[in-house]
C-alpha cells in the first residue's frame, strides 16, 4: 500500500545540510497498527511528515497504491493529503477560534461536502470521541486530552486510509493518553495507523509492529502480532470545497478573532479615509488653481460666465434673449455685460470694499442680512475672512456707501446706496483676494454700463476743418449731455472761436462720430451758442468750475450714441460642470462664445498640467505607501493566522482554496471599511454632524471618484491577499510551518 525504498530526506538551512533520515526502506498495509519508536533527534517525525506529505524528500522513492511520488509537485501534494492522510500532532493543531463542531466540520467543507449533509455525521463522530457535551465549546476551552480527541474526531470525519500521529500523547496526562490511544485503537480496524512515540510500553497493548529508528536510520523493524489485512475498498473521491462554503468559510474567519477583526478593519479604514482626503484636497487645489490666472479684457472670470455675441454682429433682441434663456442650464443673462468687468468702489467713512458689479437678479441667497428692497439697497459677495466683516460685521451693514463709480458731477452729488445683505465666497482665488462682488438693482447696472460704454468707444469730432478726440472725464472736451440744448445743436466754449471766421461760430457744422468694438454711429450738429464763464450755468444747466471746456449736446441725442442696443452679452450657467454641453447649444443658436476659464492668460494653465501630473503620481506614490503600510500590519495581524493556513493545508486544501478564503475574508473587511466611510460621510454632509471642512471636500468628489475609490480598496485587499498567499505558500507545509510558526 505504502512502500518507502531508500529515502532519504537532508535538510538544507543557511548552507549547513542536516540529515532528517538516510536510506529507509520500509514498506505498510492497510490494518497495520505501527509503532515508530526512538530517541530524540532520531528522525521520527521527519519520516512520518515525508510519508505524510508534508515535506518533500530529496533520494530514494516512495511508492503510494503502486504509484511513484519523487515527481509530486505541490498540487499533487495537495489531492494526496486530500486522498490518504490524516494527520494527528502533539500540538494538536486544531483551529483554536472554532468550535469542537466547527473544527470537525471544517475538514469536510474543504472536502466539498454540504453543511447539511454532514451534520448527523458530525454528531455522530463527536459522540464516538466522547465530546457531545462540548460540541459548541470553542477549542481553546478544551484541556490537551479533549483537544486531541477533537484531532482524532477530525481524522475520523476525513475518513483516509492512513491515520499518521506524531507523538498524540506528548503534552498528555496519564489518563488522558490512555483514553485516546484506545480512541485510536478502535478506529483503526480498516487503516493504517502509524503512531510515533517514545513511550512505547503506553502503546504496546495494540500495535501490531514496531519499527525502531536510530540516527536517521531503521535499527529495528519488528513484527508484534498478525493484522487482518483490508484491501482499499473505496477510492476516495477527491472533490474541492465548495463555492459557497468558501464564502461562508471566509465570512465565518473575518469575524471569529474580534481583536483581529477590529485590526484589519482600522488599516482599511485608514486607506479609504487617506484615499479620499488625498484625492479631494488634490481636486480642491485643482479647481482653485483654475480660478487663478487673469484676463485683461474681463474683470469677471467666474467659470460660470459665458460672453456671447451674434455671429453676424448684430444687436440681441428680445426674442433672443427669452430663447437663449430657454437653453439648459443657463441660469441667467446679462444684457449689459460691459458692467460685469468694470471695477467699483464702495466707500464709506470707515470702510472700503472694491469689486465687481452682478445683477441682483443672479443671486442664489444671502448668509446674513437681508435682500435689498429698493434701488439704493445691495448686497456684498465677499471672502468670510474680510477683515471688515470678520470683526464689524454689524457695522459694516448698517454704514452709507457711496459708488466712486457713479459721482453725480452735475449736482455735485455722491450716489448713496447701504449694504444690506452679506453673501460668502466660498472658494476665493488667491489672486482675487481682498476683492468682491456687488449685487446691485439693475437701475445701477444700467448706470454702471453706461459709462463704461462711454470709456469703450472712441469719441471723435471735426468741427472748423481740424479732428478733435474727446476723452471722457476730461474737463476740458468732453461732450456732456444737457437737457437745455437742443436737438441737432450744440453749445461750445467761446475758447474755441479762434478756429472759426471772425471768432464767430454759430452754423458751424459740428460732426461727432462715435466708433467702438461693436458699431459705429455719427451725430451731424450745428453750433448754436458759444459759452463764457457768465452764460455757463445758463446755456449749460452745469457749474462752470468743473466743465470749462466741455462741449454739450442735446440730452436724448447723447444717449443715442450710446444706446444702440446690447452687442456682447453673458450667459451665466447654473453648473460649471454642464458648460461644454451650454456652449454647444449657444452655438448652435448662432452665437460665437467666449469661456471665461478658456480666456484666462496665465500661468495656471501650464500649473494646472503640471498639478494633474502631480495629482497622478503622487496619489500613485500614496497608493503604493498605503499597500505596503497596510501590507506589513496586516502580515502581523496574519501572522497568528499562519497556524490556521498551514492547518488547512494539512488538512488537504489547496492553496487556491485556501487564498480564495483569505480574499474572501479580507473583502468582507474592507467592504464593511468602505461601508463605514460611506456612512461616516452622510452623517458628515447631511444629519447630526453637518461638518463644514469634510462637506467642503466631498464637493469635489464624484460618484465616479467614489467607485475610483472603492475599486482602489478591493484591488489593495485583493493584492495584499495575494502577495501573503505567495509568501506562504512558496513553501512545503512543514517549512512554511517551521519559518512562520
Ligand atoms: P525525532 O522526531 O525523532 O525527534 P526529527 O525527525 O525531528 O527527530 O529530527 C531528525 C533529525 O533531523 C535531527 O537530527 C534534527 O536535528 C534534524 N532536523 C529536524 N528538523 C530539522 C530542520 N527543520 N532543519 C534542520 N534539521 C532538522
Ligand atoms: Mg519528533
Amino acid at each position: 500500500m505504502l512502500k518507502l525504498k531508500n529515502v532519504s530526506k537532508f535538510y538544507y538551512s543557511k548552507g549547513i545540510v542536516a540529515t532528517g533520515f538516510t536510506k529507509v526502506s520500509l514498506n505498510f498495509e492497510l490494518g497495520e497498527f505501527i509503532a515508530i519508536t526512538g530517541e530524540s533527534g532520531s528522525g521520527k517525525s521527519t519520516l512520518l511528515n515525508v510519508i505524510s506529505g508534508l515535506d518533500s524528500y530529496e533520494e530514494g522513492e516512495m511508492y503510494v497504491n503502486g504509484s511513484e511520488t519523487s515527481h509530486y509537485t505541490e498540487k499533487d501534494y495537495e489531492s494526496y493529503r486530500k486522498k490518504y492522510i490524516g494527520n494527528i500532532f502533539q500540538n494538536f493543531n486544531l483551529v483554536n477560534s472554532y468550535t469542537v463542531y466547527q473544527n470537525i466540520e471544517l475538514v469536510l467543507l474543504l472536502n466539498g461536502a454540504r453543511k447539511k449533509d454532514v451534520k448527523k455525521k458530525i454528531i455522530e463522530i463527536i459522540k464516538q470521541v466522547d465530546l457531545e457535551k462540548y460540541k459548541d465549546r470553542k477549542v481553546s476551552k478544551l484541556s490537551g486530552g479533549q483537544k486531541q480527541r477533537v484531532a482524532i474526531a477530525r481524522a475520523l470525519a476525513q475518513d483516509t486510509p492512513f491515520i499518521l500521529a506524531d507523538e498524540p500523547t506528548g503534552n498528555l496526562d496519564k489518563e488522558s493518553s490512555k483514553s485516546v490511544l484506545e480512541l485510536l485503537h478502535k478506529i483503526s480496524k480498516d487503516k493504517l495507523v502509524i503512531v510515533v512515540t517514545h513511550n512505547y510500553d503506553q502503546i504496546k497493548e495494540y500495535v501490531t509492529r514496531k519499527i525502531t529508528m536510530h540516527d536517521g536510520k531503521v535499527l529495528e523493524d519488528k513484527k508484534i502480532k498478525d493484522f487482518n489485512s483490508v484491501t482499499l475498498n473505496k477510492d476516495n473521491e477527491i472533490k474541492d470545497i465548495k463555492w459557497y462554503n468558501k464564502i461562508r468559510l471566509g465570512f465565518r474567519n473575518a469575524f471569529n478573532i474580534p481583536i483581529k477583526f477590529l485590526l484589519i478593519f482600522v488599516v482599511y479604514s485608514f486607506i479609504v479615509f487617506a484615499m479620499f482626503f488625498a484625492m479631494s484636497s488634490f481636486k480642491e487645489a485643482e479647481y482653485l488653481t483654475s480660478l487663478e490666472g487673469y484676463n485683461q479684457f474681463f474683470q469677471n472670470t467666474s467659470n460660470k460666465r459665458i460672453v456671447i455675441k451674434k455671429l453676424d454682429n448684430k444687436a440681441f433682441t428680445e426674442e433672443d434673449y427669452i430663447n437663449i434663456k430657454k437653453i439648459n442650464n443657463v441660469k441667467g443673462i446679462i444684457k449689459d455685460d460691459l458692467s460685469l468687468d468694470s471695477y467699483v468702489s464702495l466707500s464709506s467713512d470707515s470702510y472700503y470694499f472694491y469689486g465687481g458689479i452682478l445683477s441682483l437678479n443672479l443671486i442664489d441667497g444671502i448668509d446674513e442680512g437681508r435682500m435689498p428692497e429698493n434701488d439704493k439697497e445691495i448686497v456684498i459677495e465677499v471672502s468670510e475672512n474680510d477683515y471688515y466683516i470678520e470683526n464689524n460685521k454689524e457695522d459694516v451693514l448698517n454704514s452709507e456707501y457711496s459708488i466712486e463709480n457713479l459721482y453725480d458731477y452735475i449736482n455735485n452729488k455722491a450716489y448713496k446706496v447701504k449694504i444690506v445683505g452679506i453673501k460668502y465666497i466660498k472658494k476665493q482665488s488667491l489672486n482675487n483676494y481682498g476683492y468682491s462682488n456687488f449685487y446691485v438693482n439693475d437701475a445701477i447696472v444700467k448706470k454702471i454700463s453706461d459709462n463704461v460704454n462711454k470709456e469703450y468707444s472712441e469719441i471723435k469730432y471735426t468741427f472748423a476743418g481740424m479732428e478733435y478726440i474727446s476723452y471722457p472725464y476730461s474737463i476740458y472736451n468732453e461732450i456732456l449731455p444737457s437737457k437745455k440744448v437742443p436737438a441737432g445743436k450744440v453749445v461750445i466754449s467761446e475758447d474755441l472761436s479762434y478756429n472759426c471766421k471772425n471768432f464767430k461760430c454759430k452754423d458751424y457744422s459740428f460732426n461727432i462720430n462715435l466708433e467702438n468694438l461693436y458699431y459705429k454711429t455719427s451725430l451731424n450738429l450745428k453750433v448754436s451758442k458759444m459759452y463764457t464763464k457768465k452764460t455757463f450755468a445758463n446755456l449749460t444747466g452745469y457749474k462752470y468750475d468743473n466743465y470749462n471746456g466741455a462741449i454739450f449736446i442735446n440730452e436724448s441725442q447723447y444717449l443715442s450714441l450710446f444706446s444702440k442696443g446690447f452687442f456682447q452679452s453673458s450667459v451665466m450657467i447654473e453648473d460649471e460642470k454642464l458648460a461644454s454641453q451650454t456652449i454647444t447649444e449657444l452655438k448652435e443658436y448662432g452665437l460665437s462664445t467666449l469661456y471665461m476659464p478658456d480666456a484666462l492668460f496665465n500661468y495656471s494653465q501650464e500649473f494646472l498640467r503640471i498639478l494633474k501630473i502631480i495629482k497622478v503620481v503622487s496619489l500613485a506614490v500614496l497608493i503604493v505607501t498605503l499597500f505596503f503600510i497596510s501590507y506589513f500590519i496586516i502580515k502581523i495581524v496574519l501572522k497568528s493566522r499562519n497556524v490556521y493556513f498551514s492547518t488547512l493545508r494539512i488538512l488537504g486544501a489547496s492553496a487556491k482554496g485556501t487564498r480564495a478564503l483569505l480574499n474572501i475574508e479580507l473583502l468582507v473587511i474592507s467592504h464593511l471599511s468602505y461601508i463605514l466611510f460611506i456612512c461616516f460621510m452622510i452623517v458628515s454632509l447631511d444629519f447630526a454632524l453637518n461638518i463644514e471642512y469634510i462637506k467642503n471636500l466631498a464637493e469635489y468628489i464624484t460618484p465616479y471618484d467614489y467607485s475610483i475609490l472603492y475599486a482602489i480598496l478591493l484591488l489593495m485587499s485583493i493584492l495584499i491577499t495575494n502577495r501573503y498567499s505567495r509568501k506562504l505558500f512558496k513553501n512545503t507545509v512543514k517549512n512554511t510551518y517551521r519559518e512562520e510558526v
